[in-house]
């Protein structure tokens, strides 16, 4: 109970009452935390656009004990992440990214590994080229920091030795022909596919950005999203507005 701050990152919100917002942030000391900013969606709100998807920012806030909902006092922007929200395929990148930490972690379960993680990969969309391939790596380390990691050395089944062909991953990991079968519940994964997870979370975050996907960038960006899709539940609902952003642009980018 009582006043609190941290530094936190707005990962989704909705309309309540006339004019008030419910925000969700991801916060450094926190983790995931949720609020009522009064009065956000009015023109003259004290909020500004400071409440916008990804901005990153010092939030101040009041915990009364009475509700799940703290009230947002403050939320002062640090770095807008503005450019993210300029071009369709970066924002479904970036809305995958904060949907799955909204999904995959819990209220006031701080994880200072997943808040770098969460930075760095906002970050790295806004600057540098390739917005899946920021994804992927995102996508593997996630796992990482959240205890998820898939097992790549063995089939997760009957534990046979990998490397065996074909292979299949299911949610604990690498799986043998029968295994997959048995399970119902894997995705076909290929060789190169195999080893290039394991090399994106073998190395630091700035050596995986600038791994070479060619190809495969594709496959393991449907892999992440059946991945995180079986975590969460249910599909993601960002993924499906990736797709449907590819479908209607026939170029990269897709321009706003
Ligand atoms: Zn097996």
């Amino acid at each position: 109970m009582g006043l609190g701050r941290s530094t936190a990152v707005v990962i989704g919100s909705f309309p309540i009452g006339e004019s008030d917002l419910v925000v969700t942030f991801y916060s450094r000391e926190h983790g995931k935390i949720r609020g009522v900013a009064k009065a956000a969606r009015r023109v003259r709100s004290r909020f500004g656009g400071a409440l916008e998807l990804f901005t990153l920012g010092e939030l101040i806030f009041f915990d009364t004990g009475r509700s799940d909902l703290l009230r947002i006092d403050h939320f002062d922007i640090v770095r807008p992440f503005s450019r993210l929200r300029e071009d369709l395929e970066v924002l479904g990148q970036a809305a995958w990214i904060v949907e799955c930490v909204a999904r995959l972690t819990a209220d006031n379960d701080r994880h200072v590994a997943l808040w770098g993680l969460l930075v760095r990969g906002l970050r790295a969309l806004e600057t540098a080229e390739g917005p899946v391939r920021v994804a992927v790596c995102f996508g593997v380390r996630c796992l990482e920091a959240l205890g998820h990691r898939p097992r790549l050395d063995a089939c997760g089944g009957c534990g046979r030795d990998y490397p065996f062909r074909p292979a299949a991953l299911g949610i604990g990991g690498v799986l043998c022909e029968r295994c997959a079968r048995e399970t119902g519940d894997a995705t076909p994964i290929s060789p190169r596919a195999v080893g290039t997870l394991e090399r994106l979370r073998a190395v630091s975050w700035e050596e995986a950005l600038a791994v070479p996907l060619g190809r495969l960038e594709v496959e393991l960006a449907g892999i992440l999203e059946v991945h995180m899709s079986r975590l969460i539940g249910q599909p993601t609902r960002t993924g499906r507005f990736v797709r449907e952003v590819r479908r209607l642009s026939p170029t990269p980018g897709g321009r706003l």
